[in-house]
């Protein structure tokens, strides 16, 4: 999604209001990702700082995960928020490496007006992606023996059927 700051160059302060829904081809980056369910909804705001232009603002989005536990796949809608300065390319070069310590997080760039927030749209709904992607609390994930969901039937391998949390408990419980 690329916004033009034309009309903010120059006026520190100012600011551009902005919402969007965007499309997004199947997802790359996260083997739990299986492909999105919805438009990446983003809504935000852009302001000029002086020397660049701040972008802050929200995502939503609907995915299809896989669950580490079961290996089924489910949706989850993710959000997160993000907050970045823009700083225009000619100028960026001349920083120093003790002044890129001002900035919160990395330091981006825009060229000829134009500010492309995509990568960090997208880097928002990444982080937004659970380490451990689970389909419901209570998932009771795969028998290490026969590899059957355990979620929808038993089976008769010994071993599995208690929960690991209570396995401690369940050892006090037979001495
Ligand atoms: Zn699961
Ligand atoms: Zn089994």
């Amino acid at each position: 999604m690329i916004i033009n700051i034309g009309s903010l160059k120059g006026k520190k302060g100012a600011f551009l209001q902005f919402a969007n829904d965007m499309s997004w081809q199947v997802a790359q980056g996260s083997p739990q990702i299986m492909e999105e369910c919805s438009p990446l909804h983003v809504e935000g705001r852009i302001s000029c700082t002086g020397r660049g232009f701040y972008a802050a603002g929200s995502v939503r989005m609907t995915l299809k995960l896989r669950c580490t536990r079961c290996l089924q796949n489910y949706e989850q809608e993710l959000t997160g928020s993000f907050g970045e300065e823009f700083l225009p390319e000619s100028q960026a070069m001349e920083i120093s490496e003790e002044d890129v310590d001002d900035f919160c997080g990395d330091l981006s760039t825009f060229a000829n007006d134009e500010v492309d927030l995509s990568q960090l749209l997208w880097d928002t709904i990444l982080l937004s992606v659970p380490m451990k992607t689970i389909c419901r609390p209570d998932c009771q994930g795969l028998c290490p023996s026969c590899g059957r969901s355990l979620n929808h039937e038993q089976c008769t391998c010994t071993g599995h059927t208690i929960d690991p949390r209570l396995a401690d408990l369940a050892d006090l419980l037979k001495e």
